[in-house]
């Protein structure tokens, strides 16, 4: 795809020396991990007699954290961490075939970029923009260190289709708090018309690395991680090229695409998933979001009745742009205190009901079994994300929605920081959403996607041969059908850990105190009025809750 990017941090003051072949470029890649559609890549080969293709391994983000609840570093799980290497191979090899190599740095990624500036004498630093407040600061560091140093900086955003700071702005200086109103500021992305050509045709060389120690894209082994025994092959493979073919096998069905409503896709389908499984290539860039737009467009062309924004495949790219844009422009988007957008509510800090949660063991096998693949695939279904959000926040346990947010940004493959703080927020009805009495049940929502818990058997095989009348409440088997079953509730599976009915009861009441506070005080609470409202609901809760809601754990 060829494409005039207009919307790009440029800085090359006339001062600077006319960029003229002889000179060294640096192509840093983060997220972009392709070469289709890459326009600082693109930038970066033009004219240079050396480009260097550079990716810096960071420690924190990598290293082993054996303390971590889970195989991973502590920031990241396994299959995410697997899932970057590999891309980041898929990346070496496709750079090869153009003449080029990615070569693999070490280290803090600032201060590992400084030192490849000065010791390979760059005169041009290219990488994608990136909204991210990590890189947002890191990106600060380093730019303005190449500007004193006399470096061109060219830095296109093409992570999303629209520019966030440039709606910002159309919107008068604040984000647009919903996506009807986002997509309309938006109108079509000025790139559509661009004529589509996937790839440069080929990369200048790579030149003296000097004294940088580069390395091959190490395998999780080599960074420390165990050979962990896997009972299923991960559902992911990393890179470029498997995107392009995943993204060549969703739009081979043109009418799937042109008849997608997301809200009639199936949570519980795990065999073929019902939606493009394609968010872990988008997160990282394997697959450029703009190259997927202009497909999708391409075949809404042939089918005059095709489906429309918000529920549209289309659609779905409005609202990724949605909470990039909110998320840029929102500070503090990614907590509740400081955050203007998001109620403040007094949520429970309850370690015991959350780790119940985090480790499927509430004994509500649907929530359990999703998060059995949260964890296995690294992956979940839209609609099973709401189901289990909802669960932990303000349906059931009322836990706060950053505690939630953080084990989804552990686990995703596709953990993405705007998208999974803007739809936490959603999900706790703290921002966007605020219909906080329209409460997921954890028995009866999964039992009309798959009536007979094809799904939970799948997910959790303690209950396979659970009857399909008992299997989304097992606990209302009769003792001879449990032990019929292989499964005893209280000793193979958990009992419930909260009542459902009680609980979701509990939670609105909670949520109507808390959502009056707000709107008396203007959305300005304080620390103390919230701890006060906080005594005062979980005193009420004491007062009219009959028995503890919370069973024993097992
Ligand atoms: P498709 O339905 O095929 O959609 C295509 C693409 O559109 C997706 O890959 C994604 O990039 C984008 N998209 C779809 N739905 C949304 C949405 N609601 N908001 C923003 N973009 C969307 N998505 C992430 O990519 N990363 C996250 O960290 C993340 N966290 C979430 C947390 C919660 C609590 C919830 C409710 C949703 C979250 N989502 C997140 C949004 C959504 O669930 C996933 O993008 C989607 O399920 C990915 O599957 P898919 O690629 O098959 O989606």
């Amino acid at each position: 795809m060829r494409l005039s990017s207009q919307t790009f941090t440029r800085f090359s003051p006339s001062s600077y020396p006319n960029m003229t072949s002889g000179s060294n470029s640096l192509m840093w890649f983060r997220k972009g991990l392709r070469i289709h559609d890459n326009p600082a890549l693109e930038y970066a080969a033009k004219n240079s007699t050396h480009v260097y293709p550079l990716f810096v391994i960071d420690p924190h983000y990598m290293k082993p954290d054996p303390t971590a609840f889970s195989p991973g570093s502590n920031l990241a799980g396994l299959n995410r961490i697997r899932f970057l290497l590999e891309s980041l191979v898929d990346l070496d090899s496709n750079l090869k075939k153009l003449g080029s190599r990615l070569l693999v740095l070490h280290g803090e990624p600032g201060e590992v970029l400084i030192r490849c500036l000065k010791e390979w004498d760059i005169k041009r630093l290219c990488f994608e923009y990136d909204t991210d407040p990590y890189y947002q600061a890191l990106d600060a560091k380093v730019q303005s260190y190449a500007l004193e140093s006399g470096i061109e900086i060219f830095s296109p955003v093409s992570h999303t289709l629209f520019n966030p700071a440039d709606i910002i702005q159309k919107n008068g200086g604040t984000p647009p708090m919903n996506c009807l109103s986002f997509s309309k500021i938006a109108g079509e992305p000025h790139w559509l018309s661009s004529s589509l050509s996937t790839t440069p045709s080929v990369i200048p060389p790579v030149g003296d690395v000097g004294n940088c120690e580069i390395s091959e894209v190490p395998t999780v082994k080599q960074l420390g991680y165990d050979d962990i025994q896997e009972d299923e092959p991960p559902v992911f493979k990393g890179g470029e090229s498997e995107a392009l073919r995943r993204l060549r096998e969703s739009t081979n069905d043109k009418k799937w695409v042109a008849t997608f409503e997301k809200p009639n896709t199936d949570p519980s389908a795990f065999i073929k998933p019902s939606t493009t499984m394609l968010s872990p290539y988008l997160k990282f860039g394997c697959l450029s979001s703009r190259y997927f737009y202009q497909c999708i467009k391409e075949i809404e062309k042939e089918f005059k009745n095709h489906t429309s924004p918000p529920v549209s495949l289309l659609g779905q790219f409005f609202w990724r742009d949605f909470f990039y844009t909110v998320g840029f422009g929102t500070p503090n988007f990614d907590r509740m205190r400081g955050n203007k957008i998001c109620r403040q509510i007094p949520w429970n800090n309850d370690d015991e009901l959350l780790a119940a949660w985090r480790d499927s063991r509430t004994g509500f096998p649907w929530i359990d079994a999703i998060m059995v693949q949260l964890r296995k695939w690294g992956w979940i279904h839209h609609l099973a994300r709401h189901s289990v959000a909802c669960f932990l926040t303000r349906g059931d346990l009322f836990i706060h929605w950053e505690k939630g947010r953080d084990v989804f940004e552990r686990l995703l493959v596709d953990s993405d920081w705007a998208i999974n703080n803007g739809n936490w927020l959603w999900l706790s009805c703290s921002a966007f959403f605020y219909q906080y009495h329209r409460i997921y049940s954890p028995i009866t929502f999964g039992k009309k996607y798959d009536p007979t818990g094809a799904y939970i058997r799948h997910f959790l095989p303690v209950l396979k041969d659970m009857p399909k009348e008992y299997i989304y409440e097992p606990w209302t088997a009769p003792l001879s059908v449990q032990t019929k079953a292989n499964c005893i509730i209280g000793k193979d599976y958990p009992k419930p850990i909260i009542s459902h009915e009680i609980a979701s009861k509990e939670c609105k009441r909670k949520m109507a105190e808390a959502y009056d506070l707000n709107k008396k005080q203007n959305g300005i609470v304080s620390d103390e009025d919230l701890q006060n409202l906080r005594t005062r609901v979980e005193d009420q809760s004491q007062a009219t809750v009959p028995r503890r809601l919370k069973q024993k754990l097992i």
